[in-house]
């Protein structure tokens, strides 16, 4: 019965936007929504209850990441993690130095928040990908001067799906003790990360990307790293992001965390075949089609294509009759199709650009909504180029 209801929405192939919240999930947050609507900052029991819930959430995502719970910092998702990181350690470090080194292809709340600081007098690189989205650690090697205070790459791009060389990014920057951030919203919860193994000093994540619930996330802060308050008020996160906790939204973030690491091998090698299975089947039934982003060094459920002399936008409208909701690669703006920076800065040709469809998976896709998604691009395709 819920597989149906679920299935009426038809074939959801937009993951990176964000996933449908797991049943768990729901279950978990119920009870923390009614009778358990205790403030964890009061004494008596109700108070207790909630924070206690915190805890227990704060020490499985930890865990998940080889961290000690002190070094989690509830937000309220990622673009509020991003922002903290970035704008409050340039601050942080403003007697050091005003430089600061980053992607290209990062999304916009890092984009964003590093174009603040330049209008604050900051000096920001955006270093070039290759074209297959890598950002090549010497390019990083080549950016850092006395003045850098701050790195930060992405771990895995939510575009194209290109992980980047967090290892070697991250132990550039510890080399010239240069703080890093990545920011791994597409990557926490899809692909193991420890932070005992990469040398990361911030890393954001949030909750609605891994079938948790939307407005709220963490950033992880290593023990030792200088970072003022983000929020100022009262002394919740340890005085550094005051305001009442969101006791159901991190109950419900703990419990997909826990989902997602509990059978995370498993939906890897299940998600990366059927996801080569998607772009094997493209690229050999669909003529002048091609893949974005790097083969291998891919987020699991990832797909991009460029398809030739096509518009995005009208395939997108052709792919939603059919039920099947995927994403362009293009921003429509005042009715002109944009060619999206992602896709600029790994250089698609042009007569493929504004061809670009991203579709990604999830551990619930199953093989038949990729062939009927296939099949619907094919006759789309075919129909958008007159043939
Ligand atoms: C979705 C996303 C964000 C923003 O996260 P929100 O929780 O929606 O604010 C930041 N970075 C990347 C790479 C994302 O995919």
């Amino acid at each position: 019965m819920e597989e149906t209801v679920y299935r009426e929405h038809g074939i959801y192939l937009d993951n990176t936007a964000t996933t449908r919240m797991s049943e768990g999930v729901k279950s978990a947050m119920d009870p923390y929504l009614t009778e358990q609507f205790g403030n964890a900052s009061t004494v008596y029991s109700y108070g207790e209850a909630a924070k206690n819930a915190i805890e227990t959430a704060r020490e499985t995502i930890a865990a998940s990441l080889d961290a000690k719970p002190s070094e989690i910092y509830f937000t309220a998702g990622g673009s509020e993690s991003d922002n903290w990181a970035i704008k409050c350690i340039a601050g942080e470090y403003k007697k050091t130095g005003n430089h600061i080194i980053t992607s290209r292809i990062e999304h916009h709340a890092v984009l964003n928040s590093c174009e603040y600081l330049q209008k604050l007098g900051y000096r920001v690189t955006y270093l070039d990908v290759d074209e297959t989205g890598i950002l090549e650690p010497e390019k990083i090697q080549a950016a850092i001067t006395p003045q850098t205070t701050l790195i930060s790459v992405m771990f895995g791009n939510n575009e194209v799906g290109t992980i980047e060389p967090i290892g070697q990014i991250g132990a550039l920057a510890r080399e010239k003790q240069i703080l890093f951030h990545t920011d791994a919203v597409q990557a926490y919860a899809q692909i193991p990360i420890s932070v005992r193994h990469y040398p990361i000093d911030l890393l954001s994540a949030s909750a609605h990307k891994f079938h948790g619930p939307k407005g709220v996330g963490f950033l992880y802060i290593r023990e030792g790293v200088r970072i003022p308050s983000f929020i100022h008020g009262g002394a919740q996160e340890r005085g550094k992001r005051a305001g009442t906790e969101n006791v159901p939204g991190i109950v419900g973030m703990g419990k997909a965390v826990e989902e997602a690491f509990a059978n995370m091998n498993l939906r890897i090698r299940r998600e990366t075949m059927l996801r080569n299975y998607l772009i094997e089947k493209i690229l050999h039934e669909i003529p002048d089609s091609r893949l974005n982003g790097h083969r291998t060094k891919r987020l699991p459920g990832n797909t991009s294509f460029s398809f030739k002399n096509i518009d995005g936008a009208s395939l997108l409208i052709l792919l939603e009759e059919d039920n099947i909701c995927a994403s362009g690669g293009s921003a429509c703006n005042t009715g002109e199709a944009r060619i999206s920076y992602v896709i600029e800065a790994l250089g698609v040709p042009a007569d493929y650009a504004p061809g670009t469809i991203r579709m990604t998976l999830s551990g619930d896709t199953t093989r038949t909504e990729i062939d009927t998604a296939v099949l619907s691009l094919k006759r789309n395709i075919a129909r958008l180029r007159g043939k």
